[in-house]
């Protein structure tokens, strides 16, 4: 059986990196039938917090990627290390090791010198286990570092990538735990994916240089090696690493701007990856169906919010009115006499994300419109005829019977045919009515804010150009 995991450290918000490592992991399993797994990589205990850990869940929910363990914590995992850590110790594939900063340093710069990569030469790999632990009962300060083979050539093969290959000489004794209690990362994260009988990994390309050495811990071991696959960075449009500058990495943000959660499902599974298609447009299940790892790219993937802005009306114009109009609640104000749902279904056709809302329909929901009287004018109509266009506006509003927008559009049309230019009628009327250079249509205000209000807002324009 398949199964993935997702491994954050919670140490800041979720990213949109972090999304898509998550997504395509849990893509996989679940193509496969398989289990997609959380884990919590907590060991920093400063840089951790409850916080983020609790924005990942959230996040996650809301964005409909399940989980199917009680997310482990490396941090109540401890016990599980350490019986790991005392066997590797008393096997002798890990040892104690007392070097100095300074003595680091110092064959550091001595290897450098001779043009030689600065990997450590093990200086402690044959001490035994006792007399290491003599030096520790008399005070001296150790790490556990592992004894990496010498001259042997490490391959794996990466789904993505194809066959990589690390000389073990490259690597050297490198540390896997501060002290017993202590583990880092490249430890932990193997024992817990042989522990969790992760089958596949999917995660970024930094991770790369860890691979080899999370296999050779995990060889060490004698443990079943899960399968890799590492993917290529995500670029802002200027093709520089994704950060700030291309608005917020941080898919809380997302959210909270009003993209939508399929969308933004839709658009990260493209960061990558592609169908080899033209379609575009794709719900969670067509990913799980469609996903494939061979189509995922090896050159970078660029992030380009215009791509998110399309997709995401796509899917503003093809969602359930109802529906729709319940995601975009939060970026609506609430009024009596006002349905929103008409709202929504003024603006839907021009919406790129939904906090788009506020800011447009804010006239909607105003006692009093506020605006230069000048916006009022058409082109160089005079006062009077502007004057006379929005009496007559009033009088076609007094008489409608039914408040429906097509019904007033036609109504409305009707009557600016017979004014001396149709701009000159309908655009003081829509200024009126919204305030605005740019709205919803006469029609659609007045169907959404009714009789009394829209001729309480023409006579008030009537009166300021008195
Ligand atoms: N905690 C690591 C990270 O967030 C996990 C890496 C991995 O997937 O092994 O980068």
């Amino acid at each position: 059986m398949i199964r993935t995991r997702f491994a954050p450290s919670p140490t800041g918000p979720l990213h949109i990196g972090g999304l898509r490592t998550a997504l395509f992991n849990f893509l996989y399993a679940k193509q496969a039938n398989g289990e997609f797994f959380l884990r919590i990589e907590d060991t920093d205990k400063e840089r951790s917090k409850k916080e983020w850990e609790g924005e990942i869940f959230t996040n996650f929910e809301k964005l409909g990627i399940k989980w199917d363990n009680i997310p482990e914590r490396q941090s109540e995992r401890g016990e599980i290390y350490k019986a790991y850590l005392e066997k590797m110790l008393e096997e002798g594939t890990a040892y104690y090791c007392f070097a100095t900063k300074e003595e680091l340093n110092k064959e550091r710069e001595e290897l450098m010198k001779l043009g030689k990569a600065p990997v450590h030469q093990g200086k402690y790999r044959n001490l035994g286990l006792e007399e290491a632990l003599k030096k520790i009962e008399k005070g001296e300060r150790a790490v556990i570092r592992f004894k990496c083979p010498r001259n042997k050539e490490i391959v794996f093969n990466d789904l993505i990538r194809g066959e990589i290959k690390i000389h073990t000489d490259d690597i050297g004794d490198f540390v896997i735990a501060k002290d017993l209690n202590n583990p880092l990362y490249n430890f932990t994260c193997i024992i817990d994916d042989f522990e969790m009988k992760i089958t596949h990994i999917v995660r970024g390309e930094e991770h790369i240089p860890n691979t080899p050495k999370q296999i050779l811990i995990g060889e060490a071991l004698n443990l079943s090696i899960p399968t890799y696959a590492h993917l290529s960075l995500i670029l802002g449009k200027d093709k520089k690493k994704l950060s700030k500058r291309e608005g917020s990495t941080a898919v809380s943000d997302y959210l909270k701007q009003g993209y939508l959660e399929e969308a933004i499902i839709n658009f990260i599974a493209f960061l990558g990856w592609n169908p080899g298609t033209e379609k575009e447009i794709y719900t969670m299940e067509e990913l799980i169906k469609d996903f494939s790892i061979k189509q995922i790219s090896k050159s970078p993937a660029i992030f380009n919010i215009d791509k998110l802005d399309w997709i995401n009306g796509m899917y503003i114009r093809k969602m359930d009115i109802d529906e729709l109009t319940q995601r975009c609640l939060p970026f609506l104000e609430q009024k009596e006499g006002i349905d929103n749902k008409k709202v929504v279904e003024a603006y839907k056709d021009r919406l790129k994300k939904l906090s788009q809302l506020i800011e447009l329909t804010d006239y909607i929901y105003e006692d009093e419109l506020k605006y230069d009287k000048d916006l009022l004018i058409w082109k160089d109509a005079p006062k009077e005829e502007i004057k006379d266009c929005l009496n007559k506006a009033t009088d076609i509003i007094q008489n409608l019977d039914n408040l429906n927008k097509d019904l007033i559009q036609e109504e409305l049309s009707k009557e600016a045919q017979k004014a001396p230019s149709i701009g000159s009628f309908m655009w003081p009327l829509r200024v009126a009515l919204s305030g605005k250079k740019a709205s919803a249509s006469s029609a659609e205000i007045i169907e959404i804010i009714g009789k009394e209000n829209s001729i309480k807002r023409i006579k008030q324009a009537i009166n300021s150009l008195n």
